[in-house]
C-alpha cells in the first residue's frame, strides 16, 4: 500500500479499487446505529487547514473519528502561521506531537509534497491549491460506480472552470487509469490549451456542452472559482450560464441512467440550475455521504489496514 495520498497518479488501478472496494465496507457501517470501528484506536490523524472547507474537512473529521481515531483539527485562522509560522515549523510541531496521518489543504500547489518531505507519519491531499483533490476523485468514482455499476467504458464529461479545478485535474488521472473516457467542456478560455497532451491519451476536449451531452453517462459539473480568477474569462455570468450552465431543457438532452455530478460548494443558477441540483439525476448530497467512506478506506488503508 502506499504511505501518502498526495495525487490521483498515486493510485495505480489495483489500488484504487482496493481503496473504492474497502469504501464499501465503510458505507455498510454508515447504516449501523454505532457507526464506530476500533481499527485506528491510538492514532492520531491531524486537520491541517489552510483554506476554507466545509464538507472536505467535516468530511474528513467524521472518517478518522470513525476509525476511533484521535482527531486534532487545526485552522491557519487563530494559530501561530498568522504571526508568520512557515509550514515547515508547522510541520515540524505536528511531528514532535506524534501524528500518524497528515491531512492538508493549502491554497500552494504541491504543499502536500514539500510537507511529506517534513513528516514521518502520511501525508493526505485535502486540495492544493489548483493542483489535486484525490480523495474527491475516489469518492467521485464510488459514486459513478455505485449508481451505474461500472467505470471501465463510461463517459464522463467534465463541465466548466477546469483551468482552476483541482477536482478536474485528480478525476481526469483517476477515471483515466480506471478506464472512463473523459471528455473536458468549458469555454476555450478556463481549458488549459495543452491539457489533451498533457494530462492523457484518449482524453477530450469539447467547447460544446450540447453536442457532448447525448453521448454523456455522467456530467460533473464544476464551480466557477471567481476567488482563483485574476482576469475575466468570460463576457458576464448569464452569458457562461447560458452556453455552459446545465439546466432543466439541458438535461433533457442526456440520455435516461445518466447522472449529475457537483462537487460543491454549488453556484446554484449559474453552472447548474437549481431544478437539475434537486433532480433525481443529481448525485450531490450522496457524493458527500460517499465523502466519508471514501475518507475511511483511505484513513484505514494508508495507516496500516488490510482489505
Ligand atoms: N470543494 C472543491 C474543492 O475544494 C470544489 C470547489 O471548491 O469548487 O476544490
Amino acid at each position: 500500500m502506499i504511505k501518502h495520498l498526495r495525487s490521483a497518479a498515486d493510485l495505480d488501478a489495483e489500488t484504487a479499487t482496493l481503496i473504492l472496494d474497502t469504501a464499501g465496507e465503510m458505507a455498510a457501517l454508515a447504516g449501523r446505529e454505532v457507526k464506530k470501528l476500533p481499527t485506528l484506536r491510538g492514532r492520531t490523524v491531524v486537520n491541517l487547514f489552510y483554506e476554507d472547507s466545509t464538507r472536505t474537512r467535516i468530511s474528513f473529521e467524521a472518517a478518522a473519528k470513525r476509525l476511533s481515531a484521535d482527531v486534532i483539527n487545526f485552522s491557519a485562522k487563530g494559530s501561530s502561521v498568522s504571526k508568520g509560522e512557515s509550514l515547515k515549523d508547522t510541520a515540524l510541531t505536528l511531528q514532535a506531537m506524534g501524528a500518524d496521518a497528515v491531512v492538508i489543504r493549502h491554497p500552494a500547489s504541491g504543499a502536500p509534497h514539500r510537507l511529506a518531505s517534513w513528516v514521518d507519519g502520511s501525508v493526505i491531499n485535502a486540495g492544493d491549491g489548483t493542483h489535486e483533490h484525490p480523495t474527491q476523485a475516489l469518492l467521485d468514482a464510488y459514486t459513478m460506480r455505485s449508481r451505474l455499476g461500472r467505470l471501465d467504458g463510461l463517459n464522463v464529461a467534465i463541465v466548466g472552470d477546469v483551468l482552476h479545478s483541482r477536482v478536474a485535474r485528480s478525476n481526469v488521472l483517476l477515471l483515466s487509469t480506471l478506464g472512463a473516457r473523459v471528455t473536458l467542456v468549458g469555454p476555450p478560455t478556463l481549458i488549459p490549451i495543452d491539457v489533451a497532451a498533457a494530462l492523457q491519451p484518449g482524453l477530450k476536449v469539447s467547447y460544446d456542452l450540447d453536442s457532448v451531452l447525448p453521448d454523456a453517462d455522467v456530467v460533473m459539473m464544476l464551480r466557477v472559482q471567481t476567488e482563483r480568477m485574476q482576469d475575466s474569462y468570460f463576457p458576464s455570468a448569464r452569458e457562461y450560464s447560458r452556453r455552459y450552465g446545465l439546466d432543466a431543457p439541458r438535461m433533457r438532452k442526456l440520455p435516461e441512467h445518466a447522472i449529475v455530478m457537483h462537487p460543491g460548494p454549488m453556484n446554484r443558477g449559474m453552472e447548474i440550475a437549481p431544478e437539475v441540483a434537486d433532480s433525481s439525476r443529481s448525485t450531490i448530497v450522496e457524493q458527500v455521504a460517499n465523502g466519508v467512506s471514501a475518507r475511511m478506506a483511505v484513513l484505514y488503508l494508508l495507516l496500516g489496514g488490510k482489505a
